[in-house]
């Protein structure tokens, strides 16, 4: 099913990221955590897609697997940035193929060296357009809610978000954020803007402050002290951080209580904490699970 469908039909949208296993490891490892994932009934899953490209046939092929063995919706990312036009094609006739509807339609960061990473695509709101030009995909892209690190000001980079949805994108799904201030005023923003395509807030939690930090500082997103005390208390062998659990929830709830439709849990990859983020705070309430 297209996505835009679902955030049509459904009062309220739930969705799950995952990423795939670096190419040494077994495939079966996340197909072992989408299993236990599914008791969290996401009303899709998406699937990154590693720098580069360095994860593309996995990306294929879990997706497919999400799509026609799990039966669950499946959001296949893409990145264009070093890729041809032909290089790109071949991935959506192969995501076509297997019946995958729905694409995350990216940049891609740039490189750490500074080498010209270019090929056929500059920006993001380019491979919209290829992919509306000749493809049926329904089209999510990036939004930040923090800006993108890259850009001058929130005004540009709004500006380079209506390019995007302009050149065809369906839907919008933020970059992570810890304080729900920043994605309120983004909302507004995205709305003076005239950007009428819904906004599906990201949500990410973490157990070891190292990781989360390392996320903020590569997105340049706030880590709020509440936050950091928060994930500074965690055990770090243990899989579930209780303080950090109690702050997701608390996040997902201010936002649920206050009008947000659809939530998109960045999972890590992490069963145990985002099982219980689910079942504690209002999603499983509002979703008859509980
Ligand atoms: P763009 O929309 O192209 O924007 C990039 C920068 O260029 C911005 O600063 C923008 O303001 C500016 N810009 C855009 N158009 C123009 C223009 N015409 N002129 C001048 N400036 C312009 N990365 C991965 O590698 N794999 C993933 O699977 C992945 N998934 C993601 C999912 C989400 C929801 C998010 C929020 C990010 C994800 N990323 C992923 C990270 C993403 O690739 C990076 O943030 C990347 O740096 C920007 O990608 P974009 O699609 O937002 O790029």
């Amino acid at each position: 099913m297209k996505i835009i469908d679902i955030l049509k039909n459904k009062d309220f949208v739930f969705s799950i990221e995952v990423f795939p296993p670096k190419p040494d490891t077994d495939i079966q490892v996340i197909y072992d955590t989408i299993e236990q994932l599914k008791e969290i009934k996401p009303d899709f899953i998406s699937v990154t897609y590693g720098a580069g490209g360095s994860t593309r046939t996995r990306t294929v092929e879990i997706a497919d697997k999400i799509q026609n063995y799990y039966n669950i919706t499946a959001l296949a990312h893409l990145t264009c940035i070093g890729s041809s036009k032909e290089d790109i094609a071949r991935i959506l006739d192969e995501l076509q193929d297997k019946g995958i509807e729905n694409i995350m339609a990216l940049r891609g960061d740039l490189p750490k060296d500074n080498s010209n990473p270019y090929k056929d695509f500059r920006y993001a709101c380019e491979l919209v357009k290829f992919i509306k030009d000749r493809w049926d995909f329904c089209i999510g892209v990036a939004g930040y809610p923090e800006k993108h690190p890259e850009a001058e000001t929130m005004e540009s980079d709004l500006e380079h978000l209506k390019e995007k949805v302009e050149a065809g994108a369906d839907f919008i799904t933020t970059q992570l954020f810890l304080d729900n201030n920043h994605f309120f005023r983004y909302l507004r923003l995205v709305q003076e803007k005239g950007i009428k395509v819904p906004v599906i807030p990201g949500i990410m939690t973490a157990t070891k402050l190292i990781n989360i930090e390392r996320m903020a500082n590569l997105c340049k997103v706030e880590i709020p002290e509440r936050f950091k005390n928060a994930v500074s208390s965690c055990d770090i062998n243990s899989p579930v951080c209780e303080e950090t659990v109690k702050y997701t929830v608390g996040q997902i709830n201010h936002l649920i209580k206050n009008g947000i439709k659809a939530i998109h849990l960045y999972t890590m990859n992490k069963i145990e904490q985002n099982k219980r983020i689910y079942f504690e705070s209002k999603l499983a309430e509002i979703r008859k699970d509980k």
